[in-house]
């Protein structure tokens, strides 16, 4: 074993979940080498020799600490209702890189009259597990089709009626003559750890997370 194994692996995030995590790492005295909007490396070492911190893609996050890859790391709630892994404790919600989950259409689109005639919806959406469960609650009939991203584009080009994405000023959707027709619900980001690696490390781990706890008040 070599001393960054004896020691703690981050997952983050670039864009605004790393730039948003720097003051709770701070919190916790961990300061990156590098901001991975700047460098190319996926595995930046810290001030810390016994931390490092990996860069992911969002929605693999839950991925990596699930399997100890990384012991842990900071994911949306929107990313972990559609990861179903197990194996992740979820001590914190961080109360960062906050949006909403919501329905949005074309202008022009009467989503609740739709919605009333009982009329099949085609809803387009990277988050598929949410929407399911949102229209079933309604008892409102829906075709998912599974998008990667720009979601917007869909129903512009008739793929789909509506869409399930993420808002936060709106200013997407204004850009592309959409609004928000339903929120589905609020979304922050939220630490997840390792359970196994809480057990073994948790000399190191805990005082990071109790940090991360009084950074957030
Ligand atoms: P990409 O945009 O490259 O496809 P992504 O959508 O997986 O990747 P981000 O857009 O960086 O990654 O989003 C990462 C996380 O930040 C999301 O999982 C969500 O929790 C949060 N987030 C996404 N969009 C917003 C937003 N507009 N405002 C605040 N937080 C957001
Ligand atoms: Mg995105």
């Amino acid at each position: 074993m070599n001393a960054v194994n004896d020691g703690i692996t981050i997952a983050l995030s670039k864009g605004r979940i790393f730039e948003e995590t720097l003051p709770l790492l701070a919190a916790a005295g961990i300061v990156p080498d590098e901001n991975p909007e700047r460098s190319r490396k996926l595995i930046i070492g810290t001030n810390r020799p016994d931390v490092r911190v990996v860069i992911v893609r969002a929605s693999d996050t839950p991925t990596y600490v699930q399997y100890g890859a990384a012991d842990l790391g900071i994911a949306g709630k929107d990313v972990l209702i559609e990861h179903s892994g197990t194996g992740l404790y979820q001590p914190l919600d961080l109360g960062i890189a906050k949006c909403r989950m919501s329905v949005a259409a074309p202008v022009g689109f009467d989503y609740a009259r739709a919605v009333k005639s009982g009329a099949r919806l085609r809803i387009a959406t990277k988050y598929l597990n949410t929407a399911r469960e949102h229209f079933a609650a309604k008892g409102v009939h829906v075709d998912l089709i599974k998008l990667y991203g720009s979601m917007e584009l869909a129903p512009l080009v008739g793929l789909a009626d509506a869409i399930v994405d993420l808002v936060s000023t709106g200013g997407t959707l204004r850009a592309n003559n959409l609004v928000e027709v339903e929120e589905i619900m609020p979304i922050s980001s939220r630490l997840v750890v390792n359970q196994a690696a809480l057990k073994m490390k948790r000399e190191i781990l805990q005082p990071v997370i109790d940090a991360f706890a009084g950074a957030i008040g």
